[in-house]
C-alpha cells in the first residue's frame, strides 16, 4: 500500500517525502477511521486529505468556509492533473447543476464545498445520490461556539455522519483548545476519532524583535533585503497603513494600504494584486489574512506591536508557508503600549478589560525576553521546547555580554527607597530619567536627589534591568493589577555593603547586518527569470502564479540545473501533469542560461535526501518526543498516547526516557502502576541485577506487560536521580 501512496505523492504533487504525520493521517484514513488534525498553518494539511482522495475509489467532499480560497485550491489541484471542483454562492444555478452532473456520473475526485449548502434540502439528495468515500472538515474550529470564528452554517455538518454512516471523516484546523477540540468531536460525530496534533513549531520562522527607532530607515533597510518578494506589514490603525504605504510608494516600492474600512471592491483588488505578484508589499491592519493563503510571503513586519500573542503568533504564520526560511520582525518601543492602553480603557466590562491588559503584557514580556523567544512562544502555547539554541530567533543569535552594572543597580534602588517602596516600575523610571508627570509633581519626587541621574540607559534598558534584578533577587515585586517595587533583605545588604553585580546585555546588532535566515545558494538571477515565466504562464492561465510552481521549486531548479525532461522531474513539486504542462518552457530558460553562463547542472538523486534549508526535514527525535511530552502534561495514559501518536505504547515510554536523559523535569507520579506491582517489578530488577527487559519479563513469569516493565524501569531511574 505505501509505494502506492509515494507513487501517488510525486506523481500528483511533484513532492518526494511527506512531512511530519501526514503519512500516518493518510494511512488512518485509508484504514476507514476518523481523524482530527491539529497542525500550524503551513504544516501540510490539504495533502492529508487530497492525496487519499486520489487512492480511493469514490468522491472527496472538502467543506471549506473560506470561498475566496476555493478556487485557488481548485485550480492548484487541476494544474496537478486532479479532476476537482468547487460549488459555492459564486457560481450561476446553471453551472451548479452541470458539477452536480458532472460530480453523479464519477468524473470528479474532489468537490469542494461551502457549508451553507448543507441547508439546501435538494443539496443533501443530490449528495445522498454521491460514492463518497472521504469527507474533509477544513477550519473544523468553526463549528465551536467556544471557538474563535463560529459560523453557524458550521451547525449543518452535525447531519454528515449520520447521512454518511460508513464514509471516514476527517476534521482539519490549526486553531483549537482542548474544549473546541472536544466539541468539534461532539458535533460532528466522531468521538472515537484518531487524534493528531503535531508541533506548533515553525523552525523555517525566523523570530526577530528591533528596536523602533528610526523606525522607517530601518523598514526600508529590511525591504530592500526582499526586493520583489512578498511582504506583509502589520500597522495599528487604519490611517497608519494609509500613511506607511504612501511612504512606501513614494520610496519606490509597490505597495498598497489594507483595512476593513476600504470598500469591499478595493480590498478584493489589492489581494488579487497580492496574490498575482503585481504588488508585493500589503501594508494592513490585523483585518488582512483570513482570505489570504500565499504561500511564499518571505517577511512579515509588525510596525507596531501586537495586542495579545495568539494574535502575534497567527500573522507571523502567514510567513513561510512553502517552508522555505522567512523573517518575521517585530518593532518594539515601550512608547506603543500607551496606543494599546488608549484602546483598552475604552473597554467597560472590566473582565474582558483585565484579559486584555493580561495579553498586552504578555506580548510585552515577549518582546523583552533576553532567553529564546521560541521558547517562550510555545511554552505559551503548552508545549516543550528543550533545544538550548533554536537559531532562528534573535536572542539564540545575539551575542551576550555581561556588563558592570553596580551603578545602575544602585540608583534603581534608591529611587525605590527614596519613593518609600510604594511605585511601579513604569513611575521609579520616570523618576530616574527625569519625567514630570503629575504625579512625580505632586508628590515632589522632582525634588529628590534621584531625580533625573539616569542618562545613559534607554527605557526598554531600564525595564529590562530592573527585571535582572528581580531574577536575582535584590527587588521583590508584589502581585495584583499594579505590581509595586519592594527592595528585598539581599537588596538592602547590596546597598549597604556596596557589592558588585554584573548583568547581560545584549549586543544589538544591526538590522543590515543581520544575516538573512539561511543563505541559500541558488542562482539569484535565473531564479528572477524564472519568476518572470511562472507570471507570464499564470497570467495566461488566469491562475495566482504559486498555482504553477512554488518557490521552493524554482529554487531547486535554479540550484540543481537540471537540462532534461528526466531531471526536471525530479525537482520537488513536478508531477506528471506539470511536466507535461510546464517542462519545456522552464527547461528552456535554465539551458539558455546555464549555456550563457558555462554552468553545469548538479547532479540529482531520486528520492534525494532532502537540501539542508528544507525546514521540514522528518522531525527529529527531539521534536517527536517534546510533542508525547504535551501530552504527558495533559495527564494522558500511555496508551492513550500511543493512540493520539499513532505510535507504539514502549515508543512513547522511550521518547518520555529521551527527554529525562536531556533534562527535562517531568511528573511521571500518574503513570506509576499500583505500589504492589511497581514494587514487585523493581524488586525483580534489582534480584536480576540485570538491566535487559527480556531478564526481567522473564524472570516474572511472562506475567507483566514490557511496556510496564519498562515504564517501572523509567521510574526507578528518575527516583534515582
Ligand atoms: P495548511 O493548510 O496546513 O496551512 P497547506 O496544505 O496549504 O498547509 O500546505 C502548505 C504548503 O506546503 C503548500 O504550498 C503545499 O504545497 C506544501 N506541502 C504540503 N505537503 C508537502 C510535502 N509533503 N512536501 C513538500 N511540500 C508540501
Ligand atoms: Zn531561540
Amino acid at each position: 500500500m505505501s509505494s502506492s501512496i509515494y507513487l501517488t505523492l510525486k506523481k500528483y504533487f511533484g513532492y518526494d517525502d511527506f512531512r511530519p504525520l501526514q503519512i500516518e493521517i493518510i494511512n488512518s484514513i485509508l484504514a476507514n477511521k476518523d481523524n482530527f488534525v491539529l497542525m500550524p498553518t503551513g504544516g501540510g494539511k490539504s495533502l492529508c486529505f487530497q492525496l487519499p482522495a486520489l487512492e480511493l475509489k469514490g468522491l472527496t467532499l472538502v467543506i471549506s468556509p473560506l470561498i475566496a480560497l476555493m478556487k485557488d485550491q481548485v485550480d492548484g489541484l487541476k494544474a496537478n492533473g486532479i479532476a476537482a471542483e468547487f460549488i459555492n454562492s459564486s457560481l450561476s444555478a446553471r453551472e451548479i447543476i452541470t458539477l452536480q452532473d458532472k460530480a453523479l456520473s464519477g468524473k470528479l475526485k474532489i468537490l469542494y464545498i461551502a457549508p451553507e449548502r448543507m441547508s439546501l434540502g435538494s443539496f443533501k439528495m443530490f449528495l445522498k445520490n454521491l460514492d463518497l468515500s472521504l469527507i474533509a472538515v477544513d477550519e473544523a474550529h468553526c463549528i465551536s461556539e467556544w471557538g474563535h470564528d463560529f459560523r453557524p452554517d458550521y451547525r449543518n455538518l452535525k447531519m454528515l455522519k449520520s447521512l454518511f454512516p460508513q464514509t471516514p471523516i476527517i476534521a482539519l484546523t490549526a486553531t483549537a483548545t482542548g474544549k473546541v477540540q472536544q466539541d468539534i468531536l461532539k458535533e460532528l460525530g466522531i468521538e472515537q476519532a484518531k487524534v493528531f496534533i503535531s508541533s506548533f513549531n515553525r523552525p523555517n520562522l525566523n523570530l526577530r524583535v528591533i528596536k523602533k527607532k528610526n523606525a522607517l530607515e530601518k523598514l526600508l533597510i529590511l525591504l530592500k533585503k526582499y526586493k520583489n518578494e512578498s511582504i506583509i506589514i502589520y500597522c495599528f490603525s487604519r490611517k497608519e497603513t494609509e500613511k506607511l504605504s504612501n511612504e512606501l510608494r513614494g520610496e519606490g516600492f509597490k505597495a498598497r494600504a489594507y483595512h476593513a474600512g476600504l470598500e469591499a471592491e478595493k480590498r478584493k483588488k489589492t489581494q488579487d494584486l497580492f496574490i498575482k505578484d503585481e504588488i508585493n508589499i500589503i501594508v494592513a491592519t490585523i483585518a488582512f489574512g483570513m482570505g489570504i493563503d500565499k504561500p511564499d510571503v518571505r517577511l512579515v513586519v509588525h510596525y507596531t506591536f501586537p495586542k495579545s500573542l495568539e494574535g502575534y503568533y497567527q500573522e507571523v504564520g502567514r510567513a513561510g508557508r512553502d517552508g522555505l526560511p522567512s523573517d518575521c520582525v517585530m518593532f518594539y518601543t515601550y512608547a506603543d503600549a500607551r496606543k494599546h492602553k488608549f484602546f483598552l480603557n475604552e473597554i467597560t466590562d472590566e473582565k474582558i478589560k483585565k484579559q486584555a491588559e493580561r495579553k498586552l503584557n504578555e506580548v510585552m514580556e515577549y518582546a523583552e525576553l533576553k532567553s529564546c523567544r521560541r521558547q517562550y512562544i510555545l511554552n505559551y502555547f503548552g508545549e516543550t521546547y528543550l533545544e538550548k539554541n533554536c537559531q532562528t530567533c534573535d536572542c539564540c543569535n545575539t551575542e551576550k555580554i555581561t556588563f558592570d552594572a553596580t551603578i545602575i543597580a544602585q540608583k534603581i534602588l534608591s529611587a525605590i527607597l527614596r519613593t518609600d517602596s510604594r511605585f511601579g516600575a513604569n513611575y521609579i523610571i520616570n523618576v530616574l530619567t527625569g519625567k514630570i508627570t503629575d504625579r512625580i509633581f505632586d508628590l515632589g519626587h522632582d525634588k529628590l536627589s534621584v531625580f533625573n541621574i539616569v542618562n545613559d540607559f534607554s527605557i526598554e534598558e531600564l525595564r529590562d534591568i530592573i527585571e535582572q534584578l528581580i531574577n536575582h533577587c535584590l527587588i521583590t515585586k508584589t502581585d495584583g493589577e499594579y505590581p509595586i517595587l519592594i527592595i528585598s533583605a539581599k537588596g538592602h545588604r547590596f546597598l549597604m555593603q556596596k557589592e558588585k553585580i554584573e548583568l547581560i546585555a545584549m549586543l544589538a546588532k544591526d538590522i543590515d547586518e543581520e544575516r538573512k535566515p539561511e543563505d541559500l545558494v541558488y542562482d539569484k538571477v535565473l531564479f528572477a527569470k524564472l519568476r518572470v515565466l511562472r507570471k507570464q504562464l499564470a497570467d495566461r492561465m488566469n491562475v495566482p502564479p504559486f498555482v504553477i510552481f512554488s518557490d521552493a521549486s524554482l529554487q531547486e531548479m535554479a540550484y540543481y540545473f537540471p537540462v532534461n525532461t528526466e531531471s526536471f522531474s525530479l525537482i520537488s513539486g513536478v508531477g506528471s501533469r506539470k511536466l507535461e504542462s510546464f517542462g519545456d518552457d522552464f527547461l528552456k530558460i535554465i539551458i539558455d542560461h546555464v549555456k550563457e553562463n558555462n554552468l553545469v547542472s548538479k547532479e540529482m538523486q531520486k528520492s534525494r535526501v532532502r537540501k539542508k534549508s528544507s525546514a521540514y526535514k522528518q522531525l527529529s527525535d527531539r521534536d517527536t518526543s517534546s510533542i508525547t511530552i504535551n501530552l504527558l502534561n495533559k495527564k494522558l495514559t500511555i496508551i492513550d498516547m500511543a493512540k493520539a501518536r499513532g505510535l507504539a505504547p514502549s515508543t512513547i515510554i522511550s521518547h518520555i526516557e529521551r527527554q529525562i536523559d536531556f533534562g527535562a523535569k517531568i511528573d511521571l507520579e500518574y503513570l506509576k502502576p499500583s505500589q504492589e506491582v511497581y514494587e514487585k517489578i523493581k524488586t525483580a530488577f534489582q534480584q536480576c541485577s540485570d538491566e535487559r527487559l527480556r531478564t526481567v519479563y522473564e524472570y516474572l513469569n511472562e506475567k507483566y506487560d514490557y511496556e510496564i516493565i519498562k515504564l517501572v524501569k523509567l521510574i526507578m531511574k528518575v527516583e534515582l536521580k
